[in-house]
Protein backbone atom coordinates (compact mmCIF):
# COMPACT_ATOMS: atom_id res chain seq x y z
CA UNK A 1 0.00 0.00 0.00
CA UNK A 2 1.54 3.43 -0.98
CA UNK A 3 2.29 5.55 1.86
CA UNK A 4 -0.11 8.18 2.96
CA UNK A 5 1.07 12.03 2.93
CA UNK A 6 0.93 13.55 6.80
CA UNK A 7 -2.29 15.22 6.64
CA UNK A 8 -1.05 17.44 9.24
CA UNK A 9 2.33 18.34 7.73
CA UNK A 10 1.55 18.43 3.82
CA UNK A 11 3.81 20.09 1.95
CA UNK A 12 4.79 23.21 4.20
CA UNK A 13 7.78 24.56 2.46
CA UNK A 14 5.40 24.29 -0.69
CA UNK A 15 2.69 26.15 1.25
CA UNK A 16 5.52 29.45 2.38
CA UNK A 17 6.11 29.55 -1.16
CA UNK A 18 3.01 29.98 -2.43
CA UNK A 19 2.28 32.51 0.12
CA UNK A 20 5.42 34.28 -0.29
CA UNK A 21 5.09 34.66 -3.89
CA UNK A 22 1.21 35.95 -3.80
CA UNK A 23 1.85 38.07 -1.12
CA UNK A 24 5.25 39.31 -0.81
CA UNK A 25 6.31 39.42 -4.29
CA UNK A 26 7.32 43.53 -3.66
CA UNK A 27 9.07 42.93 -0.71
CA UNK A 28 11.36 40.04 -2.38
CA UNK A 29 11.92 41.88 -4.64
CA UNK A 30 13.07 45.00 -3.01
CA UNK A 31 15.05 42.50 -0.86
CA UNK A 32 16.65 41.24 -3.98
CA UNK A 33 17.73 44.74 -4.95
CA UNK A 34 19.23 46.38 -1.71
CA UNK A 35 20.09 42.96 0.19
CA UNK A 36 22.69 42.71 2.22
CA UNK A 37 21.52 46.80 3.11
CA UNK A 38 18.06 45.52 3.50
CA UNK A 39 18.05 41.95 4.73
CA UNK A 40 14.77 41.49 6.80
CA UNK A 41 11.38 40.04 5.54
CA UNK A 42 8.56 41.21 7.57
CA UNK A 43 5.23 38.90 7.61
CA UNK A 44 2.21 39.60 8.85
CA UNK A 45 0.40 37.23 10.90
CA UNK A 46 -2.66 37.95 9.48
CA UNK A 47 -1.54 37.22 5.85
CA UNK A 48 -0.85 33.81 7.12
CA UNK A 49 -4.10 33.33 8.92
CA UNK A 50 -6.01 34.25 5.89
CA UNK A 51 -3.75 31.90 3.25
CA UNK A 52 -6.50 29.59 1.81
CA UNK A 53 -6.57 26.50 3.49
CA UNK A 54 -3.01 26.08 5.50
CA UNK A 55 -3.23 29.37 6.49
CA UNK A 56 -4.82 28.42 9.92
CA UNK A 57 -2.59 25.61 10.64
CA UNK A 58 0.59 27.86 9.16
CA UNK A 59 -0.50 30.61 11.85
CA UNK A 60 -0.55 28.05 14.67
CA UNK A 61 2.63 26.45 13.75
CA UNK A 62 4.32 29.60 13.56
CA UNK A 63 2.80 30.19 17.61
CA UNK A 64 3.55 26.81 18.69
CA UNK A 65 6.67 25.70 17.16
CA UNK A 66 8.64 29.08 16.02
CA UNK A 67 11.85 27.60 15.18
CA UNK A 68 10.76 24.71 12.67
CA UNK A 69 8.58 27.64 10.84
CA UNK A 70 11.27 29.81 11.29
CA UNK A 71 13.56 27.03 8.89
CA UNK A 72 10.60 26.21 6.47
CA UNK A 73 9.90 29.89 5.55
CA UNK A 74 13.79 30.40 4.76
CA UNK A 75 13.25 26.74 2.57
CA UNK A 76 10.89 28.07 1.07
CA UNK A 77 13.18 31.11 0.12
CA UNK A 78 16.32 29.08 -0.56
CA UNK A 79 14.31 26.46 -2.78
CA UNK A 80 12.60 28.80 -4.61
CA UNK A 81 14.82 31.27 -5.14
CA UNK A 82 12.71 33.96 -4.17
CA UNK A 83 15.86 36.25 -3.08
CA UNK A 84 18.12 37.10 -6.15
CA UNK A 85 20.63 38.99 -5.46
CA UNK A 86 22.68 41.27 -7.64
CA UNK A 87 25.52 38.97 -7.60
CA UNK A 88 24.09 36.02 -7.59
CA UNK A 89 25.32 34.72 -4.22
CA UNK A 90 23.36 33.28 -1.93
CA UNK A 91 21.56 35.53 0.76
CA UNK A 92 22.75 34.04 4.15
CA UNK A 93 21.56 36.04 7.10
CA UNK A 94 18.20 37.43 5.82
CA UNK A 95 16.19 37.87 8.65
CA UNK A 96 12.43 36.52 8.87
CA UNK A 97 9.96 38.12 11.23
CA UNK A 98 6.56 38.27 12.11
CA UNK A 99 4.37 40.89 13.13
CA UNK A 100 0.81 41.72 14.10
CA UNK A 101 -0.03 38.99 16.13
CA UNK A 102 -4.07 39.42 17.15
CA UNK A 103 -2.89 38.38 20.93
CA UNK A 104 -0.74 39.80 23.71
CA UNK A 105 0.49 37.89 26.83
CA UNK A 106 1.16 40.01 29.51
CA UNK A 107 4.46 39.99 31.47
CA UNK A 108 2.57 38.63 34.68
CA UNK A 109 0.93 36.02 32.80
CA UNK A 110 4.50 34.65 31.32
CA UNK A 111 4.47 30.87 32.13
CA UNK A 112 6.93 27.63 31.90
CA UNK A 113 4.05 26.61 28.85
CA UNK A 114 5.03 29.70 26.76
CA UNK A 115 8.76 28.24 26.92
CA UNK A 116 10.17 27.86 23.39
CA UNK A 117 6.64 29.46 21.58
CA UNK A 118 6.17 32.43 19.50
CA UNK A 119 4.76 35.21 22.30
CA UNK A 120 3.82 39.06 21.57
CA UNK A 121 4.28 41.14 24.76
CA UNK A 122 3.29 44.78 25.24
CA UNK A 123 5.02 47.23 27.02
CA UNK A 124 7.23 50.55 27.86
CA UNK A 125 11.11 49.84 27.14
CA UNK A 126 12.81 50.62 30.45
CA UNK A 127 16.48 49.67 29.78
CA UNK A 128 18.65 49.46 27.13
CA UNK A 129 22.06 48.31 26.99
CA UNK A 130 24.84 49.12 24.40
CA UNK A 131 24.99 47.67 20.64
CA UNK A 132 28.12 44.95 21.44
CA UNK A 133 28.92 42.24 18.51
CA UNK A 134 27.59 38.93 19.07
CA UNK A 135 29.52 35.72 17.15
CA UNK A 136 27.13 33.65 15.62
CA UNK A 137 29.85 31.33 13.51
CA UNK A 138 32.90 30.78 15.51
CA UNK A 139 35.64 29.52 13.26
CA UNK A 140 38.80 27.89 15.64
CA UNK A 141 42.04 26.43 14.45
CA UNK A 142 44.02 23.68 15.44
CA UNK A 143 48.07 23.61 15.96
CA UNK A 144 48.08 21.75 12.43
CA UNK A 145 46.16 24.43 10.89
CA UNK A 146 42.65 23.05 10.29
CA UNK A 147 39.40 25.17 10.65
CA UNK A 148 36.99 24.08 12.44
CA UNK A 149 33.00 26.12 12.31
CA UNK A 150 31.10 25.76 15.17
CA UNK A 151 27.44 27.84 15.31
CA UNK A 152 26.92 29.35 17.89
CA UNK A 153 22.80 30.25 19.87
CA UNK A 154 21.89 32.83 22.47
CA UNK A 155 23.47 31.77 25.67
CA UNK A 156 26.78 30.29 26.37
CA UNK A 157 29.61 30.06 24.03
CA UNK A 158 30.29 26.31 22.84
CA UNK A 159 33.26 25.46 22.01
CA UNK A 160 34.14 22.30 19.81
CA UNK A 161 35.02 18.93 21.10
CA UNK A 162 37.84 19.01 18.59
CA UNK A 163 39.46 19.12 14.99
CA UNK A 164 37.19 18.25 12.71
CA UNK A 165 39.24 17.36 9.48
CA UNK A 166 39.31 13.36 9.32
CA UNK A 167 42.34 11.77 11.35
CA UNK A 168 43.18 14.88 13.29
CA UNK A 169 43.09 14.44 16.97
CA UNK A 170 43.94 18.12 18.26
CA UNK A 171 41.68 18.64 20.76
CA UNK A 172 42.78 22.24 21.90
CA UNK A 173 41.35 24.80 19.46
CA UNK A 174 42.16 28.32 19.08
CA UNK A 175 39.68 30.98 18.39
CA UNK A 176 39.32 32.99 15.10
CA UNK A 177 37.93 36.07 15.80
CA UNK A 178 38.78 38.08 12.14
CA UNK A 179 37.16 34.49 10.39
CA UNK A 180 34.51 34.30 12.35
CA UNK A 181 31.10 35.77 11.59
CA UNK A 182 29.66 38.73 14.36
CA UNK A 183 25.84 40.60 14.45
CA UNK A 184 24.96 43.59 16.60
CA UNK A 185 23.05 42.72 19.53
CA UNK A 186 21.94 44.19 22.03
CA UNK A 187 19.60 43.68 25.41
CA UNK A 188 16.21 45.59 26.38
CA UNK A 189 14.51 45.28 29.44
CA UNK A 190 10.74 46.33 28.76
CA UNK A 191 8.27 46.65 31.91
CA UNK A 192 4.41 46.17 31.68
CA UNK A 193 2.29 48.89 30.63
CA UNK A 194 0.48 50.69 33.83
CA UNK A 195 -3.06 50.73 32.47
CA UNK A 196 -3.20 47.31 32.86
CA UNK A 197 -2.15 47.38 36.53
CA UNK A 198 -4.45 47.05 39.68
CA UNK A 199 -3.59 50.02 42.65
CA UNK A 200 -0.09 48.66 44.40
CA UNK A 201 0.75 46.03 41.97
CA UNK A 202 4.43 46.38 40.92
CA UNK A 203 4.91 46.50 37.25
CA UNK A 204 6.80 43.47 36.16
CA UNK A 205 9.94 43.76 33.77
CA UNK A 206 10.86 40.84 30.66
CA UNK A 207 14.62 41.41 29.48
CA UNK A 208 14.76 40.60 25.40
CA UNK A 209 17.67 40.04 23.06
CA UNK A 210 17.48 41.57 19.69
CA UNK A 211 19.85 41.22 17.07
CA UNK A 212 21.15 42.59 13.56
CA UNK A 213 19.13 45.23 12.35
CA UNK A 214 17.19 45.58 15.61
CA UNK A 215 19.72 46.72 17.36
CA UNK A 216 19.70 50.38 18.51
CA UNK A 217 16.49 51.20 16.74
CA UNK A 218 14.49 51.70 20.03
CA UNK A 219 15.21 54.36 22.98
CA UNK A 220 14.51 54.10 26.56
CA UNK A 221 10.14 55.50 27.27
CA UNK A 222 9.22 54.21 23.71
CA UNK A 223 5.68 52.41 24.13
CA UNK A 224 6.54 48.95 21.90
CA UNK A 225 5.15 45.81 20.72
CA UNK A 226 8.24 42.82 20.89
CA UNK A 227 7.33 39.52 19.09
CA UNK A 228 9.62 36.74 19.51
CA UNK A 229 10.34 33.12 21.42
CA UNK A 230 10.74 32.80 24.89
CA UNK A 231 13.71 31.16 26.39
CA UNK A 232 15.26 29.64 29.22
CA UNK A 233 18.47 30.06 30.49
CA UNK A 234 19.51 28.32 33.22
CA UNK A 235 20.50 30.83 36.79
CA UNK A 236 23.67 30.26 37.97
CA UNK A 237 24.40 31.04 41.65
CA UNK A 238 27.75 31.70 42.57
CA UNK A 239 28.64 29.09 40.13
CA UNK A 240 26.64 26.98 41.08
CA UNK A 241 23.88 25.44 38.98
CA UNK A 242 20.03 26.26 40.03
CA UNK A 243 17.09 24.30 39.35
CA UNK A 244 15.79 27.58 38.32
CA UNK A 245 15.60 29.00 35.37
CA UNK A 246 15.61 32.72 34.33
CA UNK A 247 13.40 33.42 31.14
CA UNK A 248 14.19 36.04 28.10
CA UNK A 249 12.30 36.80 24.78
CA UNK A 250 14.59 36.13 21.74
CA UNK A 251 13.21 39.24 19.91
CA UNK A 252 11.91 38.27 16.09
CA UNK A 253 10.39 41.81 15.70
CA UNK A 254 9.82 44.84 17.11
CA UNK A 255 6.32 47.32 16.13
CA UNK A 256 5.81 50.78 17.91
CA UNK A 257 3.04 50.86 19.65
CA UNK A 258 0.83 53.85 19.19
CA UNK A 259 -2.77 53.20 19.57
CA UNK A 260 -3.18 54.95 22.45
CA UNK A 261 -1.61 58.20 21.31
CA UNK A 262 -3.83 58.12 18.14
CA UNK A 263 -6.81 57.88 20.05
CA UNK A 264 -6.44 60.91 21.69
CA UNK A 265 -8.21 63.56 19.99
CA UNK A 266 -6.61 67.33 20.11
CA UNK A 267 -9.48 70.07 19.05
CA UNK A 268 -8.38 73.31 18.63
CA UNK A 269 -9.26 74.55 21.93
CA UNK A 270 -7.02 72.16 23.05
CA UNK A 271 -4.16 72.74 20.53
CA UNK A 272 -4.10 76.39 21.43
CA UNK A 273 -3.50 75.63 25.24
CA UNK A 274 -0.63 73.36 24.31
CA UNK A 275 0.85 75.75 22.37
CA UNK A 276 0.66 78.25 25.06
CA UNK A 277 1.96 75.62 27.60
CA UNK A 278 5.52 74.78 25.29
CA UNK A 279 6.11 78.68 25.54
CA UNK A 280 5.32 78.88 29.33
CA UNK A 281 9.29 79.05 31.31
CA UNK A 282 7.57 76.98 33.83
CA UNK A 283 6.36 74.66 32.22
CA UNK A 284 9.12 72.11 33.12
CA UNK A 285 8.81 72.91 36.83
CA UNK A 286 4.74 72.27 35.98
CA UNK A 287 5.54 69.00 34.66
CA UNK A 288 7.60 67.83 37.44
CA UNK A 289 4.91 69.21 40.08
CA UNK A 290 2.41 66.96 38.58
CA UNK A 291 4.35 63.86 39.24
CA UNK A 292 2.73 62.38 42.53
CA UNK A 293 1.60 66.30 44.00
CA UNK A 294 0.57 64.60 46.85
CA UNK A 295 4.23 64.05 48.26
CA UNK A 296 6.15 66.59 49.12
CA UNK A 297 9.38 67.43 48.08
CA UNK A 298 11.64 64.75 46.40
CA UNK A 299 12.37 67.09 43.33
CA UNK A 300 14.89 64.74 42.31
CA UNK A 301 12.64 61.45 42.08
CA UNK A 302 9.87 63.63 40.27
CA UNK A 303 12.08 64.95 37.64
CA UNK A 304 14.03 61.80 37.15
CA UNK A 305 10.19 60.18 36.56
CA UNK A 306 9.50 62.97 34.51
CA UNK A 307 11.30 62.58 31.29
CA UNK A 308 10.31 59.31 30.36
CA UNK A 309 6.95 60.45 30.35
CA UNK A 310 7.79 64.09 28.34
CA UNK A 311 10.90 63.49 26.36
CA UNK A 312 11.77 65.35 23.07
CA UNK A 313 13.89 68.44 24.57
CA UNK A 314 17.40 67.81 25.75
CA UNK A 315 17.89 69.34 29.28
CA UNK A 316 20.40 72.11 28.17
CA UNK A 317 17.89 73.28 26.28
CA UNK A 318 15.66 74.21 29.07
CA UNK A 319 16.05 77.54 31.22
CA UNK A 320 15.44 75.72 34.74
ZN1 LIG B 1 43.31 19.67 12.95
Amino acid sequence: MEKQPDLHEGDRTGDWTRLLKTKYKKELGELSREYPHKRSLSIDYRDVERFGKPGIAMADELLENPGKVLEDVWDAIKNGQLIRTKDGKEPHGVNIRFTNLPRKTLIRNIRSDDINRYISVEGILRKTTEVRPRVVEAVFRCPAGHFTVKQQKYGKFVEPDGCATDGCTFKKLELMPKRSKFVDSQKLRIQESPEGLRGGEQPQTLDIDVTDDLSGIVSPGDRIIINGILRSMQRVVKGEKSTVFDIFLECNSIEVAEKEFEEVEIDEKAEDEINRLSKDPMMYRMITHSIAPTIYGREDVKQASAHPHYGGVTMDMLDM
